[in-house]
């Protein structure tokens, strides 16, 4: 009679054990978030871009598009309904040039038409134009003193990031480096994750296109919604996400003619 119950014993207790470990491995802890800032920018109004207006509603995200508003409506790029679209559902418009051009490499009233009359075009569609993107990053003193006098708020360049709140050079976000084809969603994450372990920042995220690959300079959808719905997921236990306007703040100054 010893040996048998011995050995029920034994196959139960390995069952319980079992049982109890299972589920323990499958879900991971949730993480707090407690000093770490997420936004969300995507650089040149490219058309593809309309793809993620669902994905951001469906996560309670929002997001900046920095848009080149010589170039809305034409081949390739998102129309004036499309902005509006997105605008509506809360998502930041932000002026990013004419027409994309390296503003280190213009002066005076050209300088000043690329920067001023590209958020007077964004002003008329009601759009609250308070944040800018210099083109390929590039800035100088002088692309900076512009952005002040056309009346921005901000002005991100790239990498060099994460940048903190308030920021300690408002006309030079610093952004965490493009995300590109082969930017795995791990590294997103860590890109957030590590912030926070550091003691928190400001973590600027600058996507160009949504597509599979058409690009190196793209994020895939699959990709993309995966992130989107990890930041939803986050933002229920302390990661705050807020398009770069909200995050820097001040009100919307008025148009200035170039
Ligand atoms: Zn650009």
């Amino acid at each position: 009679m010893k040996l048998p119950h011995l050995l029920f014993t034994f196959v139960i207790t390995i069952l319980l054990i079992g049982c109890s470990a299972a589920p323990a491995a499958q879900t991971k802890e949730p993480r707090s978030f407690k000093n770490t800032v997420v936004s969300l920018t995507f650089d040149d109004g490219d058309a593809d871009n309309y793809q993620v207006r669902d994905i951001l509603a469906e996560n309670n995200l929002r997001a900046t598009f920095y848009v080149i508003s010589g170039f809305t409506g034409t081949a390739g790029y998102m129309t004036a309904d499309q902005l509006r679209g997105l605008h509506q559902d809360g998502n930041e418009i932000g002026g990013h040039t004419l027409s994309h051009t390296k503003l280190s490499a213009v002066r005076g009233a050209d300088l000043k038409r690329e920067i001023c009359q590209d958020r007077l075009n964004l002003l008329a569609y009601n759009f609250d134009v308070t944040s800018f993107a210099y083109p390929y990053g590039y800035y100088d003193e002088k692309s900076k003193q512009t952005a002040i006098e056309c009346g921005y708020n901000n002005a991100r360049i790239v990498s060099s990031g994460p940048a903190v709140i308030p920021p300690v050079d408002a006309y030079a976000l610093p952004a965490m480096p493009y995300i590109v084809s082969d930017t795995r969603f791990a590294k997103m994450t860590r890109y957030v994750t590590q912030v926070e372990d550091a003691g928190g920042g400001w973590s600027i995220f600058v996507f160009h296109h949504v597509c599979d690959g058409c690009d190196q300079f793209s994020v895939s959808l699959e990709t993309f919604s995966k992130f989107a719905q990890w930041l939803g997921e986050q933002q229920k236990t302390g990661l705050v996400v807020k398009t770069v306007g909200e995050a820097v703040g001040g009100e919307v100054k008025p148009g200035v003619a170039p």
